[in-house]
C-alpha cells in the first residue's frame, strides 16, 4: 500500500526544517496514499526527502502536526512513554525537583505532544485533547498519563477541535473517579477548583509565578482591586501578602463563589475579602466617577484577541481598562496587568501600557515583567506558544 503521504511545495519546507510543528493545508503540492485523520501521514519535500512524521488533520488549515523529526522514530505507547517522560523531567529541573501541588505537566507542541494538555492537581489529572492526531492516539495517551495521575477527567471541550472534525467531549476518562472538587496548594494558599465546569481545566495554572509576586507586592496595600478575578487567585495571594482589604470583580456568579469558599478555607475573614459581581469595564468607570482609588490594582482579562485580526480591536479593550485603572491608582500604587492573548504582541501591549499611563497623566515606571509559569514551557520552535505577559509597575 502506498505511503499516506504529503509532499511540499518547494521552498515550503523551511518551517519545518527549524522545527516548526505545524504543516499548513497551502503548503502541500501533493498527497499520496490515504490520509485518514488523525493517523500517520509523512511529510516528505517537493523531492521526497523525508521531513518529518506526523498526524493528519485533512480538515484543518492546519493538515499535519508534527509527531518527530527523526525518521526512525516510531510512534506507538513507547513513544508516548518518552515525551512524558522528557516533559516530567523539565518540570522536575524548574521546580528544583520539589514538583507544586497544581502543574502543567504536557504542554501541548512546546512538549512535542501537539493538541495535548495534560495538568495534574495532585493525584488526578486533567487533560485536554484538542488536535485529530492526540484524539487518534487517546487511548495510548490515556495509559501513559496513569503513570503519573490516578485518575483522568477529559475536558475536550475547546472549539479549536471543531475545525479538526471533532466533537466536544468532557468526562472522566480512565483510573479513579475524580471527586467533586479537588483540593491544593499554591504558595501556601488553599485552593479549591472544580474541573468539570471551571475554565480550562479548573484553574489559571499558568499565573502561579505572577500570583506569587503579587503576594510580594501586595504587602502594605491597604486597598486592592482585583479585575477579573475568576476563583480569588490574585485576591487571596494579597490577602495573604498582607493587604488590608480585597475586592474582587468578576462576571461569573459560580466563579465569585468560589473565590468566597477558597477565602474562608484560607481563614480570611469576610471583611478583608469581598466579591463583586460586575463588568469591569463598567465597575471601573464607577469607581473613576466616584473618586475610589486603590493601592493595588490587578487587570488579567479573558483573551480579547483569538487572531492577529482581532488584535488591534483588543487593544482598544486593554487600553481602557488600563487607562481607567492608572487614574484609580494612589500615589505609590501598585498595577500588575496582564494579556492572555498570544495574538497581542509584547511589544504591542507594551505600547497600550505605555499609551494608557500617558492618557491619564500618570507619571508610572515599569517595574518589571511577567508570563507564563515554568510548567508552560515555549519551545524555542513554536513562538506561539507563548502567549502571556504581564507588565508591573508603579504610579508615583
Ligand atoms: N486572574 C484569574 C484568571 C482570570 S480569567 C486567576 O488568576 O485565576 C478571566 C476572568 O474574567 C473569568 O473569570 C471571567 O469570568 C471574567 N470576565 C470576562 N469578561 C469579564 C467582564 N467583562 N467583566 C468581568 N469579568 C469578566
Amino acid at each position: 500500500m502506498e505511503e499516506p503521504a504529503f509532499f511540499l511545495k518547494e521552498g515550503r519546507e523551511k518551517s519545518l526544517l527549524r522545527r516548526h510543528p505545524w504543516v499548513f493545508s497551502g503548503a502541500i503540492l501533493r498527497t499520496t496514499g490515504k490520509i485518514v485523520p488523525g493517523s500517520e501521514v509523512a511529510i516528505r519535500n517537493a523531492k521526497g526527502e523525508f521531513l518529518a512524521r506526523g498526524a493528519a488533520s485533512p480538515t484543518s488549515q492546519i493538515a499535519a502536526r508534527v509527531w518527530t523529526f527523526e525518521e526512525s522514530e516510531n510512534i506507538d505507547r513507547a513513544f508516548f512513554r518518552n515525551r512524558f517522560e522528557k516533559a516530567f523531567q523539565l518540570r522536575r529541573a524548574v521546580f528544583g525537583g520539589k514538583l507544586p501541588d497544581a502543574w502543567r505537566l504536557v504542554n501541548a507542541e512546546s512538549d512535542g505532544l501537539p493538541g495535548l494538555i495534560v495538568d495534574l492537581y495532585r493525584n488526578f489529572a486533567v487533560c485536554q485533547i484538542s488536535s485529530a492526531g492526540a484524539e487518534h492516539w487517546r487511548e495510548q495517551i490515556a495509559e501513559t498519563i496513569l503513570q503519573y495521575a490516578d485518575g483522568i477527567y477529559e475536558r475536550s471541550d475547546v472549539d479549536s477541535r471543531r475545525k479538526e472534525g471533532l466533537a466536544l467531549r468532557t468526562g472522566p476518562l480512565a483510573g479513579a473517579e475524580l471527586p467533586e472538587k479537588i483540593e491544593f496548594e499554591e504558595n501556601g494558599i488553599l485552593f479549591r477548583a472544580d474541573p468539570r465546569q471551571g475554565h480550562k481545566t479548573g484553574f489559571y495554572l499558568d499565573q502561579r509565578m505572577s500570583r506569587k509576586a503579587v503576594m510580594e507586592a501586595a504587602s502594605g496595600a491597604n486597598e486592592v482591586l482585583n479585575c477579573f478575578s475568576y476563583t480569588g487567585g490574585f485576591g487571596l495571594a494579597a490577602a495573604k501578602g498582607g493587604a488590608g482589604h480585597v475586592l474582587n470583580v468578576d462576571s461569573s456568579a459560580p466563579a465569585l463563589a468560589q473565590a468566597e469558599e477558597n477565602a474562608e478555607l484560607n481563614g480570611i475573614p469576610r471583611d478583608r475579602f469581598e466579591t463583586r459581581e460586575a463588568d469591569v469595564f463598567q465597575f471601573l468607570r464607577q469607581c473613576r466617577d466616584s473618586l475610589r482609588s486603590f493601592d493595588l490594582i490587578i487587570l488579567d482579562p479573558p483573551k480579547f484577541a483569538e487572531t492577529a485580526a482581532q488584535a488591534e480591536r483588543a487593544a482598544r479593550a486593554y487600553k481602557d481598562i488600563n487607562l481607567l485603572a492608572m487614574k484609580l491608582l494612589r500615589p505609590g500604587g501598585k498595577l500588575f496587568t496582564f494579556s492572555c492573548s498570544g495574538a497581542m504582541k509584547d511589544e504591542l501591549f507594551g505600547k497600550v501600557v505605555d499609551s494608557a499611563a500617558c492618557d491619564a497623566k500618570a507619571d508610572f515606571r515599569i517595574t518589571g515583567f511577567l508570563g507564563q509559569g515554568p510548567d508552560h514551557p515555549v519551545s524555542a520552535a513554536f513562538p506561539e506558544g507563548r502567549y502571556l505577559k504581564g507588565i508591573t509597575g508603579i504610579r508615583l
